[in-house]
């Protein structure tokens, strides 16, 4: 029978150290996770600044609901474009310094939609081989031709570039990658896309309200326009603390996305009270310098913290601060050990990171204190 087959697959996965299990919060989002009646402190999510149970979001998506219910009824072409939809996009292209944004349903519907409306069949996608799989996702459904770099390698990309024939290139990466941390090249990608005539479609999901003045993401930070080559693209459901994403770019690219992306066009608008809570987080990352100062901090206590220890930590610069442990199943025991100790970190494994380099993926939040890290700190040295 085909099913039997699934059965069999299943077992594999478990056998592996690679079946993945889904633990039932009994708390909001937030440092501290209550799962099967007992408090963990968690290191798991990717509210980067503590919003996703902020009061103020909490309020706006009340008084959303009151004003505008709660469904939008109908895709954004229809009639499920609200006039808060409508604000936040000015909101968000205004907050980025683009001429116009899209406001799209999740991250993952975002990089699906971008890459098929803008390369096809004759065409080449450069992209980083550490790439998010909605970004692998996306080049497959473009049936343009794929080609891959070694993490970070500029030189292997204008080798591909300059070797390559398409009619147009796009090159596509994450701006921080999100099991890594660390921050992609973005100036040389930018020069490398001006001098070969190249899309550059940047996925932004962790450093929008991260990275940059006032949170407006790693173009931002490393002064790059978001000129009429550039795509950005940034999620709403990490720092922005609710769920979401958007594409800023010019306005042709913005109106071309809009008439040919399928993932824009062929589903439901999100709900409008969403947008009303997004307006209020958009005013907390802008005034948000503190909780980015105490990310910082609580980064480079990690950091200092497990310096010279058995834990080798990324080089990363970001919130996200991974611990390469190798094997599946050391990793998953580590994990436990830790759960054990009342913390919760996730033990990250193929295919979501390459064969061989299983991890620990710390992530902090401004919302922990530097208690909650050391005491992880000093589970790991026990641990060691
Ligand atoms: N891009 C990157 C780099 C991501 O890490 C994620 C989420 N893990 C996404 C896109 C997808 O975003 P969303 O969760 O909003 O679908």
């Amino acid at each position: 029978m085909i099913w039997e087959e699934l059965q069999t697959d299943l077992e594999k996965i478990e056998r592996d150290g690679l079946k993945r299990r889904r633990r039932t919060l009994e708390s909001p989002c937030g440092p501290m996770a209550r799962v099967d009646g007992r408090d963990f402190v968690s290191f798991c999510s990717n509210d980067y600044l503590g919003l996703a149970n902020d009061p103020a979001l909490i309020a706006a998506a009340r008084d959303g609901a009151e004003r505008w219910g709660v469904g939008s009824g109908a895709s954004h072409l229809v009639s499920g474009h609200l006039a808060p939809h409508e604000i936040l996009e000015q909101r968000l292209a205004a907050f980025v310094g683009a001429p116009a944004a899209l406001l799209m349903t999740t991250g993952y519907m975002a990089n699906i939609g971008i890459v098929p409306a803008l390369v096809g069949r004759d065409d080449a996608v450069f992209a980083d081989k550490l790439n998010h799989a909605s970004l692998i996702d996306a080049v497959q459904l473009s049936r343009a031709h794929s080609q891959r770099y070694p993490h970070a390698d500029v030189a292997a990309l204008e080798r591909l570039l300059a070797n390559s024939t398409a009619k147009r290139k796009l090159i596509l990466t994450d701006a921080v990658f999100s099991m890594d941390g660390d921050v992609a090249p973005l100036p040389q990608l930018f020069e490398l896309a001006e001098r070969y005539d190249a899309w550059l479609v940047v996925d932004d999901a962790h450093g929008f309200g991260v990275l940059g003045p006032q949170g407006r993401g790693s173009l931002a930070h490393f002064g790059i326009p978001v000129s009429e080559r550039v795509v950005y693209m940034g999620t709403l459901g990490k720092a922005a603390g609710a769920s979401g994403a958007f594409v800023a770019g010019s306005e042709t690219v913005v109106e071309w996305l809009l008439q040919r992306a399928r993932s824009y066009i062929f589903t439901t608008g999100s709900s409008p009270l969403i947008a009303c809570a997004l307006l209020a987080s958009l005013d907390l990352i802008e005034q948000g310098d503190a909780r980015r100062t105490q990310l910082v901090e609580l980064a480079a206590q990690l950091r200092d913290g497990l310096a010279g220890s058995r834990w080798q930590l990324m080089p990363s610069p970001t919130a996200i601060q991974p611990i390469v442990v190798g094997d599946n199943h050391d990793t998953l025991r580590v994990a436990s050990a830790l759960y054990e100790r009342g913390l919760w970190v996730p033990a990250i494994r193929p295919p979501t990171v390459p064969k061989g380099t299983s991890r620990l993926r710390v992530s902090l939040s401004a919302a922990h204190s530097t208690a909650q890290v050391a005491q992880l700190i000093d589970a790991l040295h026990d641990l060691a």
